[in-house]
């Protein structure tokens, strides 16, 4: 696979890494104030937020802790099904932890709005959300998300985490994937 082939199926990029990693600093500062003294739980929902927790783990000064949860509501598509399915679970009790789910986007906000609700009943703390992006006009329900990094336009982008049929997530961009692509 060449880069000039991966440029031809992109439109446009929307977020530079650049953008990414200074956005990155910039919440990661806020975090830490707001859970000084607490024990953090940041969960990373695979696989998309593989890149965005890796780095903002990292921009944070704190201690804390990681877990990984595994859920699906998309197949290989690129529409939200809202039929969230767990691929796997955390490996932490929740009871008592200070938890910061990481995603790498809310688009319908089906899948979040189910995660929250499944986390609400194992006794938690607290529960908050950040997501690198947030597509406002695709929102299908409210989520309450405390730390957003860029709201985008509605359209499927890809980089950063973020796949097609498991391609394109090693992109250091967040770009628009051309429809010719999926279409
Ligand atoms: P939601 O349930 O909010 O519609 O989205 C669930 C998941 O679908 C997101 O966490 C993300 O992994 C994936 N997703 C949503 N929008 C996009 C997009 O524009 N591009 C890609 N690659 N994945 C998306
Ligand atoms: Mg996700
Ligand atoms: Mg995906």
């Amino acid at each position: 696979m060449r880069a000039a082939d991966i440029q031809s199926e992109l439109t446009q990029v929307l977020v530079t890494e650049e953008q990414i990693h200074a956005k990155l600093e910039e919440i990661a500062a806020r975090v830490s104030a707001d859970y000084a003294g607490k024990d953090l739980l940041l969960v990373g929902v695979l696989k998309g937020a593989v890149m965005v927790m890796a780095d903002f783990a990292r921009a944070l000064p704190g201690p804390m802790m990681m877990d990984w949860m595994a859920v699906s509501s998309y197949g290989a598509g690129t529409r939200s099904s809202g039929v969230v399915q767990i691929r796997k679970d955390l490996d932490t009790d929740l009871h008592d932890k200070h938890v910061l789910i990481v995603e790498d986007i809310i688009d319908s906000g089906l899948t979040l709005s189910w995660l929250l609700e499944n986390f609400a009943s194992r006794g938690a703390s607290s529960i908050e959300v950040f997501a690198l992006l947030r597509k406002p006009d695709a929102a299908k329900v409210e989520v309450n998300c405390k730390y957003v990094g860029f709201d985008i336009p509605n359209e499927f982008v890809v980089g950063y985490g973020l796949d097609y049929a498991e391609r394109y997530r090693n992109l250091r961009d967040v770009a628009v994937l051309a429809p010719h692509v999926y279409s």
